[in-house]
């Protein structure tokens, strides 16, 4: 650069000094040219008076001789001054061209003629005043002629002589100019030469210059990408330390992005400490003018954690000289910084670790020697370290010395490592140790020493003793709660089967009237209710204690569906609703799985939507949802919707949890204690399935829950069977049974069905007198209850097998433990039936027991065997238990009250009176579904609708009279019906 400037400053001069001698040059010649003119015209203003002098002469002369001529005296009066004219003029000359010497030569020679020529004409002239003729011949003498010569010989004479002078004078200035032309030419010719080889030097250093920017540039930018590669912060500051431009490493290193960083100060990543040292350091750097300094320090980053790294600062000087700023390359030594002081650290940490560790340590050369003692050796031992290192077992005085040095002597033996659990007390605390000894190696593997590890575990020792103690508690819990489950299933299943079974015995009494009949009925529907809750909560009880076991059973999903619904469907119809139900034809017949829980759920879940809906109908659809038929695995979707109150969004998750209901008097005005959905989603859930409700308020609810069952391939048993045996007369005719049963209202319930069913059947209140009537006499079957005071079922039962007695036993207990059925196979009986049972299935476990398939059923069905099929007596029997008597009470009171109630219902038509024939059409509608004209009971639920919204009256008297012909067009098959029970 500053080449350049001399270079162009050199240039400047130059054209600066020729431009002067230019200017010299010019004014020169113009000068010359000045004098030269000036010389002209004073040359010939010379020549123009010393031609004025021979003029002068001339007419002088001229005039004298005019005078002659003309006779005269005078001249005019004009040439008299003629010749002091000329003298003046000559005068003039000379003084004018005093430095003249050749001039002034000729002059003198011109003086000196023109005074001889005035003097002579002067002589004329005074002579022709006198002597004319003289005067005439003194003008044409040769004198004055020659005078005159002279005269004009030396005015032509000067006239050359100034002629030449101007002539060199001219010549002179020629070459003059000349030379300066090309002494000007050769000036410029060197001027030209120097610009150009001064322009090509500029350009050249401009190039050259421009050359050295772009390798700078790229320099920088290698050494930039050099730096960033490297992992290298790249950064620029001014002195005070001010970042002017930070590589974008800076981010990894720092945490800051270079953006940030711009601007700021270095001591952003210091403590004071460090900036102190480098601010000195720095300040000393730009003092002494030091290129590169190398620099380790540590920077703390913006997550605030430290790191050393290494800073090297190169100064950058300005145009002035100087100090402009630092370069600085700054390099992350941390890992290096650390591995070098890590032996020293790590040695400390290792110190501390094992100092502070809770563990007992010791290491022990091969001599014996300690050579380590952790601080909890020596607490736990009760010494110093330095009473124990240096020295051997040998050398210590302490007891344990002699309890632990067998061990050391074992690893030393067998080189391999030994372990012993040991308390040691401390201050009466007592310590549980794992002590693991083994042997310590070189890098050749050879033994060098030992070291001995005690691991406290004197708080898991604690913890484990603690679980114990809690798992021993907790098992108590359980036991405790299964007892009470098993008490409470058993105290209050126990009267319940009373209940019901004495009301069942009742029902059985021909004599009872149909209030008596319809009381006594109630009796039975309540007590089922109860049964219900009760099974419920035991049912959740179990659920939730992870007791409930499920069955993985072949069933007939066709069948558990049927049966589930076909109360439901009575229940709906009694309500007024309708019951739309539709099986997908692609559901197969056979499944495994559990047949009771799905009935339990269907039955909840269409319960459920019966009970919240007042008008239009319940639809419960179920549809294959997969099915992998390699696996024989299958998914079916169940989806009962109603058309009821619904269920507010935000309560869909609530009415899952237990005991929970959207209304606070729903238990009250619909019944139910919560339970059912939770209990629902629990068993699916158990069984891998999924549940949810789709439902708003006041819009109706859709369940739908999907559950996974096996595609069954084998045999299935025969349902029927059993469900048959309500009709058969007396299905254990001749069959004898001995009843062992503590409860007398249980003993009651169990003979009267046993001997309806035509068993000859004994009874005994306890296990002793089962034993003695077993010894008396042989039965077919025993029927053994298992709580009783003395000796229990499982007692009772073992002492009968011991006797070598095989009879067929049947467990009977109220228990809803799980595991109960296998205790009871366990000791020794055959079968077992929960209390409260069901009288068929109690038949078709005693047959089953005793080898017979069950008997045909002769009056298989009555309804369907005796009745055409416009009757449909299925309600009825199912109402009565299949009881004929009761059937046969049933259908004689229908005979009389239904005419009765149609000419109540003919005279409300007439009257026009709604509402009471609404609640008379009600009745009519489930009396002739009882009485098996099902087609007609539907009729009359059109009247019960239509009355109640008060629609389409006119057409309720011809439906009733429908009705009424489909009644007494059917009711001498009604009567013949009742004959036949
Ligand atoms: P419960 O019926 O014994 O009260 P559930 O667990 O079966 O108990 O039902 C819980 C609550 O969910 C019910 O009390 C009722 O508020 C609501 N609920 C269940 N099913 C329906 C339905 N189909 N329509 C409207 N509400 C229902």
């Amino acid at each position: 650069m500053k080449k350049i400037v001399n270079t162009v400053l050199v240039l400047v001069l130059v054209v600066f000094m020729a431009l002067a001698g230019f200017v010299y040059y010019a004014w020169i010649v113009q000068k010359r040219s000045k004098s030269a003119s000036e010389l002209m015209v004073q040359t010939n203003a010379m020549i123009d008076r010393v031609r004025s002098i021979a003029m002068m002469d001339n007419s002088y002369t001229n005039a004298i001789r005019d005078m002659l001529i003309m006779d005269k005296t005078t001249m005019p009066a004009s040439s008299y001054g003629l010749p002091d004219s000329m003298k003046n003029t000559l005068k003039n000359i000379r003084d004018n061209s005093e430095n003249d010497t050749a001039s002034q030569k000729i002059l003198a020679s011109l003086e000196t003629v023109m005074l001889e020529k005035i003097a002579y004409n002067n002589e004329i002239f005074t002579t022709a005043a006198t002597r004319p003729a003289l005067a005439k011949q003194l003008i044409t003498a040769e004198k004055g002629h020659d005078l005159r010569i002279n005269l004009m010989k030396l005015v032509t004479e000067y006239l050359g002589e100034n002629r030449r002078k101007l002539v060199a004078r001219v010549d002179n200035d020629n070459l003059y100019t000349w030379y300066s032309f090309l002494t000007t030419i050769i000036i410029s010719f060197f001027t030209l030469i120097l610009l150009l080889g001064e322009s090509r030097y500029i350009y050249r250093l401009f190039l050259k210059l421009k050359l050295r920017t772009n390798r700078l540039y790229k320099r920088e930018q290698s050494f930039m990408r050099l730096a960033e590669e490297t992992e290298l912060i790249l950064f620029k500051s001014q002195v005070d330390g001010i970042f002017t431009s930070v590589s974008k490493r800076a981010a990894e290193m720092t945490g800051y992005t270079a953006t940030e960083l711009i601007g700021k100060h270095y001591s952003l990543f210091l403590d004071e400490d460090t900036h102190r040292r480098l601010e000195e350091f720095y300040m000393n750097q730009v003092k002494t003018g030091d290129d590169y300094t190398f620099q380790e320090f540590e920077i703390i980053t913006r997550s605030g954690t430290k790191k050393w790294v290494e800073q090297m600062a190169a100064l950058i000087y300005g145009e002035d000289g100087r100090v402009k700023e630092f370069q600085c390359i700054v390099r992350d030594i941390d890992r290096e910084k650390r591995n070098d002081d890590q032996p020293m650290y790590l040695q400390q940490r290792l110190d501390a670790i094992l100092d502070y560790m809770p563990s007992m340590m010791f290491i022990k050369d091969m001599p014996g020697k300690y050579l380590l003692v952790n601080n909890r050796f020596t607490e736990m031992m009760g010494v110093a370290k330095k009473d124990v290192i240096g020295k051997t077992d040998a050398e210590l005085p302490y007891d344990w010395v002699a309890r632990y040095a067998p061990l050391d002597q074992e690893v030393l033996a067998t080189k391999a490592r030994v372990k012993a659990e040991d308390i040691i007390t401390v201050n009466g605390i007592e310590y549980h140790f794992l002590i693991t000894k083994f042997p310590l190696r070189n890098a050749d593997g050879e033994m060098i020493g030992i070291c001995g590890i005690g691991q406290d575990f004197t708080e898991k020792a604690n913890y484990i003793k603690a679980v114990e103690n809690a798992n021993a508690l907790a098992q108590e819990a359980i036991n405790a709660q299964e007892m009470f489950l098993a008490n409470m299933s058993h105290e209050i299943r126990t009267p319940m089967n009373g209940i019901i079974g004495m009301t069942n015995l009742l029902m059985q009494q021909h004599q009872l009237t149909p209030s008596q009949l319809e009381y006594t009925g109630a009796i039975k529907t309540s007590a089922s209710h109860l049964l219900v809750i009760i099974n419920e909560i035991l049912d959740f009880s179990k659920i939730k204690a992870g007791k409930l076991h499920l069955q993985h059973e072949p069933f007939d999903v066709y069948e558990v569906i049927d049966n589930a619904l076909f109360p439901l469907k009575l229940q709906a119809q009694q309500k007024g609703l309708s019951f739309f139900d539709e099986i997908d034809s692609a559901v197969p017949t056979y499944l495994l799985g559990d047949e009771i829980r799905l009935n339990q759920i269907l039955t909840n879940l269409v319960e459920n939507a019966i009970k919240f809906t007042h008008h239009g109908k319940v639809m419960m659809k179920v549809s294959l949802v997969e099915e992998n038929k390699a696996a024989a695995t299958l998914k079916l979707g169940f989806e009962i919707k109603d058309t009821g109150i619904g269920i507010a969004p935000e309560q869909h998750d609530l009415i899952f949890k237990s005991f929970s209901q959207t209304h606070t008097d729903n238990a009250r005005k619909f019944g139910g204690t919560g339970l059912g959905l939770a209990i629902s989603k629990e068993l699916i859930e158990l069984q891998h399935g999924s549940i949810h409700v789709d439902s708003q308020l006041d819009e109706g609810a859709c369940f739908y829950f999907e559950l996974p069952f096996t595609r069954n391939k084998g045999e299935i048993i025969n349902k029927d069977e059993k469900g048959n045996l309500i009709h058969i007369d007396k299905p254990l005719h001749g069959k004898t049974i001995l009843v062992v049963e503590d409860n007398e209202i249980n003993q009651q319930v169990v003979f009267h069905t046993l001997r309806n069913a035509g068993a000859r059947t004994d009874v005994v209140n306890s296990g002793k007198g089962g034993l003695e009537m077993v010894d008396y006499k042989s039965y077919d079957c025993i029927i053994m209850d298992i709580q009783m005071p003395g000796m229990d079922g499982y007692q009772t039962t073992q002492a009968i097998r011991q006797k070598g007695i095989q009879t067929y036993i049947i467990a009977m207990t109220a228990s809803a433990m799980k595991g109960e059925k296998e205790r009871c196979i366990e000791a020794g009986m055959n079968d077992y039936i929960s209390k409260p049972f069901e009288r068929e299935d109690l038949f078709h476990k005693i047959l089953k027991g005793l080898g017979e398939g069950v008997p045909e059923v002769s009056t298989k069905t009555a309804a369907e065997t005796t009745a055409p099929s416009a009757l449909n007596f299925s309600t009825v029997y199912k109402m009565m238990s299949g009881e004929k008597e009761h059937v046969k009470i049933l259908l004689e009171d229908l005979l009389d009250s239904i005419p009765k109630k149609f000419s109540e219902m003919n005279t409300l038509v007439d009257e026009q009176d709604w509402q009471p024939l609404y609640m008379l059409a009600h009745q009519m509608k489930f009396n002739l579904n009882v009485a098996g004209l099902q087609q007609a009971s539907n009729v009359a639920y059109t009247i019960e609708r239509d009355a109640r919204l008060e629609e389409n009256l006119d057409t309720i008297l011809p439906r009733l009279t429908e009705i009424m012909q489909i009644y007494y067009k059917h009711a001498h098959l009604i009567k013949e019906h009742i004959d036949q029970c």
